[in-house]
């Protein structure tokens, strides 16, 4: 527990003058960030230059660990040592990355493919998490020669599409660090808010964040209402950023200089030292219109146009992108009030261009565009710390949950857009008597059918004690916590037998399907509701054959012969009619029975009520 420290004169607690950091912990580059004098202001190095820390690990042979720039200079001279765009593999299992192992220059381990991976260096074995905690012990180290004391607190962006996993795997990364992860925030959340966007609770607004940093481009459509950040969607590229830019101007660089480019980028190590002038180059060219330099010994002139021709497709794939979110969001560009830019590769002058033109704005670019998630996550810090009042940030499920009902109907408990952290519950009972297992599958989505949704996970509540069908009470609770992680709880009230899952779906969802998901429920609305009227009308059926049953039984000697055969021959035609697939023919078998069983009913209750008035009659 912390201290709380009270003002002992006032009598009123006093603030706790906790510094909370905000951490931008990239694909390339990781920042981090914190409120100075009222402002928000990322941390450079010791030479008080750079903000940015490459996130790159190197292990040199004496098994030391080098972080950022160090480890940076490492990639040429020796690449299997050293670890770069480890965030690609947060949260991840072999099974997820075996498409792409080509990608990484380091060993990625595939001995057993459902677990998480690891990284091989030499004899030793890492976790994605382990590595991401080097980058932000670093980090955490850099604040504290700036700040003076012990940084303890954080909040670290992820982007948007990350799910449950990669974001829990982010957390334990942070507490691997020393850092207790006060909050997970949406990168382009952050990038809003770096902007002082989303802070006026009575405004409301639209946005889009076009993020393009080094290997990665996402565009997010965020609607802004009361302080919550919905991401109405997002897309992008996995495999799309600076880096596929110094991958072609390096192609440029030795067709100029009269080289096969296949053959010299076929060699790594001269492959990487090309790439990392070509990088160089693009830079220069983001402020100059023609660079000279030396390529392999020739000197070689470049004009910032033959860079724009060379990047055009990839440009275009991108607004490509943007087009896809618009509609998946069902919004046209000019519904889009501001446009923010993130990402290194968004100072190149043709990326801010094309963008402007495709939304029909003017975006948001006076922040540094690689600094800009770290500098939000420093406000949201600041937020969490009560520096800044009135404000709560929300975010909400983008989803419907629910559990599996009676013939796989999906009972939703907490709807989509819910704000979070929230807290929903749900009482359910058994279908049979004695039943003592009850199974709770937890599913995503708007389907009316479980096996139209997305499974999350399921468990078994055992040990409920025998009593018949409908007697026990069974309480399901969802909860979900600020980083939308969800926690589903079992509880049969009479006996308190309780089972809970968090809910860490193995695979995530990308926003493409989520979309798809949304989209299905829309489309199908009308289907679903019959098939859900139907299931009903089934279940009812279901219930009211099994009471039939036992009423038959229980009542075998006060019925006559006629009113036995009689409901025997409506609960065969009720059976029957559920077999089948009209709902109203089953309405019409359940309104039969009930009709004619009822008076019967009552009948046997008076019975019921007289003899146990008899035995009252002491006297
Ligand atoms: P990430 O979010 O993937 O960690 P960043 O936002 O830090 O990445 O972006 C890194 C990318 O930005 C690199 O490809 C880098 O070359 C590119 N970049 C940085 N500065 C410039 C510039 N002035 N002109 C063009 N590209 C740049
Ligand atoms: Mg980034």
């Amino acid at each position: 527990m912390p201290l709380i420290p009270i003002n002992m004169r006032e009598g009123t607690l006093a603030r706790s003058d906790d510094v909370i950091v905000g951490i931008d912990l990239g694909t390339t580059n990781s920042l981090v960030a914190y409120i100075k004098d009222g402002k928000p202001y990322c941390i450079r190095d010791a030479a008080g230059k750079h903000a940015l820390v490459p996130s790159i690990v190197h292990f040199t042979p004496d098994g030391q660990m080098l972080v950022g720039d160090a480890a940076r200079e490492k990639l040429v001279s020796d690449p299997a040592n050293t670890i770069y765009s480890v965030k690609r593999l947060m949260g991840k299992s072999y099974r997820d990355v075996a498409d792409i192992q080509d990608f990484f220059g380091y060993q990625i381990l595939d001995d057993n493919t459902e677990s998480l991976v690891k990284i091989r260096v030499r004899d030793r074995f890492f976790t994605p998490i382990e590595l991401s905690a080097e980058i932000l012990r670093a980090l955490k180290q850099r604040a504290e020669r700036e700040l003076g004391r012990a940084i303890t607190k954080a909040v670290i962006t992820v982007p948007a599409y990350f799910n449950d996993n990669q974001r829990q795997a982010t957390r334990d990364a942070g507490r691997l660090a020393g850092l207790d992860v006060l909050r997970i925030v949406n990168e382009p959340t952050a990038a809003a808010l770096a902007y002082g966007i989303g802070l006026d609770p009575t405004h409301s607004e639209t946005i889009a964040v076009y993020d393009l940093g080094g290997g990665t481009f996402d565009i997010s459509i965020l609607k802004i209402h009361q302080g919550i950040f919905e991401v109405l969607s997002t897309h992008g590229d996995t495999f799309l950023g600076g880096d596929d830019f110094d991958r072609l101007l390096a192609q440029l660089l030795l067709q100029k200089a009269g080289f096969t480019a296949d053959v010299v980028l076929s060699d790594k190590a001269i492959g990487q030292a090309i790439r990392l002038q070509a990088e160089r180059v693009k830079k220069a060219l983001s402020s100059s219109e023609v660079v000279d330099t030396e390529v392999l010994g020739k000197t070689v002139r470049v004009q910032r146009e033959e860079f724009e021709q060379q990047i055009e497709p990839l440009i275009q794939r991108t607004l490509e992108c943007c087009a896809s979110a618009l509609r998946d969001a069902r919004l046209q560009p000019a519904d889009i009030e501001k446009v923010v830019l993130v990402g290194g590769s968004t100072r190149v002058p043709i990326i801010k261009r094309r963008v402007a033109e495709f939304f029909g704005r003017t975006p948001f670019d006076s922040l540094d565009p690689d600094e800009v998630v770290a500098l939000g996550a420093a406000v949201q810090a600041d937020i969490l710390a009560g520096n800044q009042r009135d404000l709560l940030l929300l975010d909400v499920t983008p989803l419907s949950l629910g559990i599996e009902t009676l013939g796989g109907l999906m009972d939703v408990i907490i709807p989509r857009n819910s704000k979070i952290p929230i807290r929903a519950s749900r009482q359910y009972t058994t279908s049979v008597d004695g039943q003592k297992n009850l199974k709770i599958a937890v599913y995503q989505g708007e389907r009316d059918l479980v096996q139209h949704n997305r499974k999350l996970g399921e468990f078994i509540l055992s040990g409920i004690p025998p009593m018949p069908a409908g007697l026990p009470k069974i309480e399901v609770v969802f909860l979900i916590n600020a980083d939308g992680i969800l926690t589903v709880r079992a509880r049969e009230l009479r006996s308190g037998i309780e089972q809970q899952i968090e809910i860490r779906p193995a695979y995530g969802l990308t926003e493409e399907e989520m979309a798809r998901m949304l989209m299905d429920s829309i489309t199908h609305a009308a289907e679903d509701m019959q098939v859900r009227a139907l299931q009903e009308a089934r279940n009812e059926a279901q219930t009211l054959l099994l009471a039939g049953e036992k009423f038959l039984q229980q009542n075998d000697l006060s019925l006559s012969e006629i009113e036995k055969s009689t409901i025997r021959s409506l609960l065969t035609s009720l059976q029957e009619a559920a077999k089948g697939e009209d709902k109203d023919c089953i309405q019409t078998a359940i309104q039969a029975l009930n009709d004619y069983t009822t008076p019967l009913a009552h009948r046997a209750m008076d019975a019921v009520i007289q003899e146990a008035m008899r035995g009252k009659k002491i006297s």
